[in-house]
């Protein structure tokens, strides 16, 4: 790919303004020399601004999503999208979120510009478990571990029942689901099929991944080991 465009796609500019850059001299290779749009550099020779560039296509990062964002990119209020560097947001491809967390839910979150890498993880076929803490707006009545694992639980407007979910008391009023799935609001619908209400959910983990030392409200990119680990 020529550099302009490669720079463009990663959300610097226009194709016009990035070739602007090049004109400007802000476009160098690691020890400083000015590169010329038609160069045939790698990817890693070359920093803006001394800065090296975002990482490529085939991106994949871990958020560990705050509550109050919501994974969309036309919400009117605040989107997850708004916690990464603002040229992120212009990338080609965008990067999409890998399923999604409700608003309110903080955790473990996704993003990704590889469509076949976001189609492995969520498909219900991989089976991938994910890990939420809730905690609850009523003691815990006793059977949920039951109804939850049951396999024959019906949430309304579903058609088909929700998969076995692992169900771990935490205390009275707190608990750990463990999905196998990703339907609407399902942790806050199963507990309403309970006769509870969900006051705070948050997702530890996907497959293998942890949040680990990820604060709330910043991220990291991952690597080859850590998509090992997912799966
Ligand atoms: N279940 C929910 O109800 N909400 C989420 O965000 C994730 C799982």
């Amino acid at each position: 790919m020529k550099l302009v465009k490669l720079i463009a796609n990663l959300g610097y500019g226009s194709r016009k303004q990035v070739q602007l850059m090049f004109r400007e001299g802000r476009v160098t290779d690691p020890a400083g020399e000015v590169l010329y749009a038609d160069d045939a550099v790698g990817h890693d020779e070359i920093r803006i601004d001394g800065e090296p560039l975002d990482p490529p296509q085939g991106l994949l990062l871990l958020l560990h999503k705050p509550t109050g964002y919501t994974c969309s990119t036309k919400d009117p209020g605040r989107v997850v999208y708004d916690l990464l560097p603002p040229r992120y947001r212009l990338r080609d491809p965008l990067l999409s979120t890998v399923g999604r967390l409700d608003r309110d839910t903080s955790g473990l979150l996704l993003m990704t510009d590889d469509g076949a890498l976001l189609h492995r993880i969520t498909s219900p076929k991989a089976r991938l478990e994910k890990v939420y803490e809730a905690t609850l707006a009523a003691d815990l009545r006793g059977d949920e571990a039951a109804v939850f694992g049951s396999g024959t639980l019906m949430l309304e407007s579903e058609k088909t029942p929700l998969a076995p979910a692992g169900f771990e008391a935490l205390g009275p009023r707190r608990a750990r689901i463990t999905l196998v799935e990703g339907r609407y609001h399902q942790i806050r619908r199963m507990f309403a099929a309970v006769g509870n209400h969900v006051e705070t959910l948050h997702r530890h983990s996907l497959g293998g991944l942890a949040l680990g030392a990820t604060a709330s409200g910043e991220w990291r990119v991952l690597g080859e080991e850590d998509r090992r680990v997912i799966f």
